[in-house]
């Protein structure tokens, strides 16, 4: 699957994002080894600690559902700019993708930039 199409099933998934205190809505979409893709969205919560990133709820769907190898992640957001896992997003992408996982990173207007995992979590912490 090219990053294109990885990063249109992020921005239609978007619609679902349930972000009514940030107002920042975000969809990801993943695709795994088996060729699989799971998308999802970020969910907020009154309790702010408890809200959960569209990256992470793609990847514990396809986890949940077996895979164990991300190949490549989409993201998309209504910001202008371009719109990179965070931090602890970035620890989870690591647990199941490799320094070669593909980050799709897109902005509102469709546009994106590719980078590798590697490259935004360097030396990343992993199994002992
Ligand atoms: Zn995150």
């Amino acid at each position: 699957m090219d990053d294109r199409k990885l990063l249109t099933i992020a921005e239609n998934i978007k619609e679902n994002s349930y972000s009514p205190y940030s107002n920042f809505r975000v969809g990801a979409a993943v695709l795994t080894e088996s060729g699989k893709t799971f998308a999802g969205v970020n969910v907020e919560n009154a309790s702010f600690g408890a809200t959960i990133c569209a990256e992470r709820t793609a990847v514990f769907k396809a986890v949940s559902e077996g895979e164990r190898k991300i190949m490549a992640v989409a993201i998309s957001s209504d910001s202008d700019d371009y719109t990179f896992p965070c931090g602890i997003c970035r620890q989870v992408l690591a647990e199941f993708g490799a320094d070669d996982t593909r980050v799709i990173c897109g902005n509102r207007n469709g546009e994106f930039k590719v980078f590798r995992l590697g490259e935004l979590l360097p030396n990343a912490f992993l199994k002992f």
